[in-house]
């Protein structure tokens, strides 16, 4: 058994397993809803999930005809996504406590991943859904940016920005409220100076949750769909731009891993990066 909290606290929930599989998937959708490279879903039955709170703050968005995607209206975190049809919920493991034992993991939909993403694990890999899944796949939004220009937007569309001139770096964050906040074992961001961005559309559609203990830590999401969308950080005047949400190759490729001492036990590092427990010194 497991206990899963959103990161304002509002959701709770609890899982029993067993659970008999993890999967990290690198589709279109799943970096766009994240804002990450991959979400790692586990696998639990459906009749081992029991709400604890805050059930009524969970917003559901039709992603396609036939699946949706939830979130908390208050800070955005991923909520566990119950399939009636299969049994089964697959709830974000960033969100989920402690080192869970699940049986095997799994990348999922690696023929869509980004092309920025290093993948140098030995777990299995799949392009589309893992062998036994009888599902067909949908392909994710294409919103092919002109060439030269450099453009994210979010699930549904509605948020949609540009970003120009070079980043300041890129990074793999492992802390625990990235963990939270974007549901998945690590948030991959590329940091901009603020004049940097321009929002195409759906400025108006964003909504921000800051962590009230926090010095800075704070997350911005599109209202409708829950994705991760850019942060402008006023007093750093800096814009954290989420990197599963980018609709272009950014040009910059990861160059460490932040905050690794307080990495998920279920993710390893497995690439030559620089880690460092806390922030670069
Ligand atoms: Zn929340
Ligand atoms: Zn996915
Ligand atoms: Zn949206």
């Amino acid at each position: 058994m497991t206990t899963g909290s959103c990161l304002c606290g509002a959701v709770q929930y609890e899982i029993v397993g067993p659970f008999p599989m993890m999967v990290h998937c690198h589709c279109s959708r799943c970096r766009k809803h994240h804002g990450t490279a991959f979400a790692s879903f586990v696998i639990a039955p459906l009749t081992g999930l029991r709400w604890i709170q805050g059930e009524d703050a969970i917003v559901s968005y039709a992603s396609t005809a036939h699946s949706h995607r939830s979130f908390c209206r208050h800070c955005g975190s991923v909520a566990p996504n119950l399939m009636p049809e299969a049994g089964i919920a697959a709830c974000p493991a960033g969100n989920l406590m402690g080192d869970f034992s699940v049986d095997s993991q799994a990348h999922i939909f690696v023929g869509s991943k980004a092309e920025w993403e290093i993948l140098t694990d030995s777990l299995p890999r799949f392009d589309e859904y893992p062998p036994g899944v009888s599902a067909t796949a949908i392909p994710g939004p294409v919103r092919a940016a002109e060439p030269g220009h450099i453009t994210g937007s979010c699930l549904c569309g509605d948020v949609k920005y540009e970003v120009t001139g070079a980043p300041t770096r890129m990074s793999i964050c492992h802390c625990t409220r990235c963990q939270k906040a974007r549901s998945a074992g690590a948030a991959t961001n590329v940091v901009y100076p603020d004049s940097q961005i321009t929002w195409l559309s759906g400025a108006d559609k964003i909504r921000e949750y800051k962590v009230p203990e926090a010095k800075f830590f704070a997350v911005a999401f599109c209202e409708r769909c829950g994705s991760t969308v850019p942060r402008i950080s006023k007093e750093r005047g800096i814009v954290v731009v989420p990197a599963g949400a980018f609709d272009s190759d950014p040009g910059i490729r990861p160059q460490a891993h932040i905050f690794a001492g307080s990495r998920a036990p279920w993710l390893a590092i497995t690439d030559s990066l620089p880690q460092f427990p806390e922030y670069p010194t």
